[in-house]
């Protein structure tokens, strides 16, 4: 993708999560890596955004663009240095993976889905005042071998090669926080075992699911 191209994506992507109500107002953010930096939306937007908006932050962190980047723009230009397998970071706030961030709690293996995140739980993060190194110190700490986690007090994180990746990452931790919300309700799940998790890795691996 060109230039232009990411950020039509990017204006595209941020009104799917909207529509879906993964964010409402201007909660949320999301970029995508580009050249020797990122793109990135502006800060305290919310629907109707366009490519033009995209906020470019280079290597050296100075940011390019009509708008001033997103407030989050030191945890996704941490998770693109220091993971070169994403090509895409989104954040949003939707409500059952930030209801159970403000309860600090890590999401276990109480479902076979939670595999797609890239391990047996989704962490939660400690806390830290939005937009500042502390939050992306723990937000790394978190993902370290993981495509997504929780933010304590504040929402959830999701990686993939690219945006659309990342949406559809955004959704499955969404719903799989809506699940764990209603077991914990009803009394608390059954979690799988090591054994079962296994097999359902071997599984994904065998159907080379998703791709
Ligand atoms: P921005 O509008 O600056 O991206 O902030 C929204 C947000 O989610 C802060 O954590
Ligand atoms: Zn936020």
């Amino acid at each position: 993708m060109n230039e232009n191209q990411l950020r039509g994506e990017l204006a595209r992507i941020a009104k799917r999560l909207d529509d879906q109500g993964l964010n409402r107002g201007s909660s949320g953010n999301l970029s995508a890596r580009h050249e020797d930096g990122m793109l990135i939306t502006p800060s305290g937007m919310g629907a109707g955004l366009t490519g033009d908006d995209m906020v470019f932050v280079d290597a050296q962190g100075k940011a390019h663009g009509r708008r001033k980047p997103s407030s989050e723009w030191l945890f996704h230009r941490d998770i693109f240095s220091q993971r070169p397998e994403f090509g895409a970071v989104i954040h949003t706030h939707s409500v059952a993976a930030t209801a159970l961030a403000c309860m600090r709690r890590d999401i276990p293996s109480f479902h076979y889905m939670i595999l797609m995140a890239g391990g047996d739980s989704i962490r939660c993060s400690g806390y830290a005042t939005f937009g500042t190194q502390a939050l992306s110190d723990t937000v790394l700490e978190a993902m370290q071998d993981r495509r997504a986690c929780l933010l304590a007090n504040h929402g959830m994180i999701a990686a993939g090669r690219n945006l659309l990746d990342a949406f559809k990452l955004a959704v499955e931790v969404e719903t799989l926080c809506e699940l764990y919300l209603r077991t914990l309700q009803s009394g608390g799940p059954v979690l799988l075992n090591a054994e079962e998790l296994s097999d359902a890795r071997r599984q994904f691996t065998e159907l080379r699911y998703g791709e």
